[in-house]
């Protein structure tokens, strides 16, 4: 048995729901295909079950990928002020976090029922547990599944990245670009916790659950924000931010109290509290099972801040400044956010998202070599892409 449809999109989450309500708004027939019995899982979990569905500010130099300026044109066709417009519209309430992060006050399930709500208004089809077995083009283009063939004008693959497997991440994307001899920028995970080696990690285990506010620098690289530690290495917002941009034999930076001068602040707290010690000074500015497990074997350490001279001062500065560190590797997909690299941008228009060399098959979504920071960049980019394509296919 065979379906006809104009437009049939591989993948029910944030991208291809969007691009596929997008399309049937101009009255294309479509259908959006997942092997998974529920819609937008991803959306689901996001934000810690509250969305992060954008941020206020979004531009190209949030994103990664070989090409930084593909993604510019689609994030301005719908930008993040047409998303508060959509949540607006759809009376889903939200509110902002720090640095500019959208959240939904209630729960990410709100954003979910919204796009199936559009889909039904419009008409889209869905056809969940449905598993793609292959992929024929002829004329059009045939998607042999596990139901049925289903024969379509323009075939979208918004199958998302490899993290998390069991909300449904599989490599059909990467497997349909090689097919149609596309070039894909490897993968590897993004916006994951990193892992030390056993001696360095041992600091991390004595210290897992604390949490404070550091600077982490890779190459040109920097971020502030909290590291948390844990008993597999390193996590917290700032380490999944340079995680992304982290790579093997990299060394990571770290900044325990990016926010002061410690030498002036020392040298400060010796003119006005000389009896304190440098143990009391620290415990006062970070957490103490962090100070006493990292200047544990450090002779200065009860030492009184009169006895110290400038150069010891510095010397301890340096210390806490520059916390040189070298990660073995990441938790990978399992715990990884995002997928970084995919489909190379080179091969689609920035404009249709329709590959070049095979015409009528489009890509949108994390699937692309196109990757955000942790802040509402990955989702934005999901809506920006499906939205884009979704008036061409
Ligand atoms: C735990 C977690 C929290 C996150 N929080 C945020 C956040 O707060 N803000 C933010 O901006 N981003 C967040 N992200 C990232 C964001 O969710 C993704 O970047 C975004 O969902 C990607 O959208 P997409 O449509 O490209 O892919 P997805 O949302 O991953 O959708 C892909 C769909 O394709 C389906 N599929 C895959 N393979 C097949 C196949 N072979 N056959 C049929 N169907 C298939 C899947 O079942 C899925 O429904 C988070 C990610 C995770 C894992």
């Amino acid at each position: 048995m065979k379906s006809y449809y104009q437009a049939v999109i591989i993948g029910a989450g944030a991208s291809g729901l969007f691009c596929a309500i997008e399309a049937a708004k101009r009255g294309r027939t479509v259908l959006v295909i997942d092997h998974e019995s529920l819609a937008g899982r991803k959306i689901f979990v996001s934000g810690g079950g509250h969305c992060n569905f954008t941020n206020r500010t979004v531009g190209a130099d949030y994103y990664l990928s070989q090409n930084p300026a593909f993604c510019i044109s689609a994030l301005k066709r719908f930008s993040s002020v047409d998303m508060l417009d959509w949540m607006g519209k759809h009376n889903i309430i939200y509110h902002e976090k720090e640095q500019g992060q959208l959240f939904c006050q209630g729960p990410a399930q709100q954003v979910i029922r919204a796009l199936l709500d559009d889909c039904e208004r419009y008409h889209v089809q869905i056809a969940f547990k449905t598993k793609v077995q292959n992929i024929k083009k002829a004329e059009q283009f045939e998607a042999m599944t596990n139901r049925e063939v289903i024969v379509a004008e323009s075939l979208v693959i918004a199958t998302g990245g490899l993290s998390y497997h069991a909300l449904g991440a599989s490599n059909l994307g990467y497997r349909v670009a090689k097919q149609f001899k596309l070039n894909v920028v490897s993968p590897r995970p993004g916006l994951v916790p990193l892992q030390l080696s056993v001696q360095e990690n041992s600091l991390c285990e004595k210290l897992a659950g604390v949490s404070f506010l550091v600077g982490v620098c890779v190459r040109e690289q920097s971020f502030s924000d909290q590291l948390l530690f844990t008993h597999q290495g390193l996590s917290g917002p700032a380490i999944l931010q340079i995680s992304s941009y982290w790579q093997m034999n990299d060394v990571l930076e770290i900044d325990t109290l990016p926010e002061i001068n410690l030498t002036e602040y020392l040298k400060k707290e010796r003119l006005q509290r000389p009896k304190k010690t440098i143990k009391t000074c620290l415990c006062e500015l970070l957490p103490k099972r962090f100070v006493m497990a990292y200047a544990q074997n450090k002779k200065w350490i009860d030492q009184l801040l009169t006895d110290c001279a400038d150069a010891l001062l510095e010397c301890i500065a340096t210390y806490f400044h520059h916390w040189i560190l070298h990660p073995t590797g990441t938790l990978g997909y399992t715990k990884a956010e995002v997928t970084l690299g995919g489909i190379d941008t080179q091969e689609l228009s920035s404009k249709t998202f329709e590959s070049k060399k095979a015409p009528g098959l489009y890509f949108i979504g994390e699937v692309i070599d196109v990757t955000g920071q942790l802040g509402g960049y990955n989702l934005q980019w999901a809506w920006s892409s499906g939205y884009c394509a979704g008036q061409f296919v």
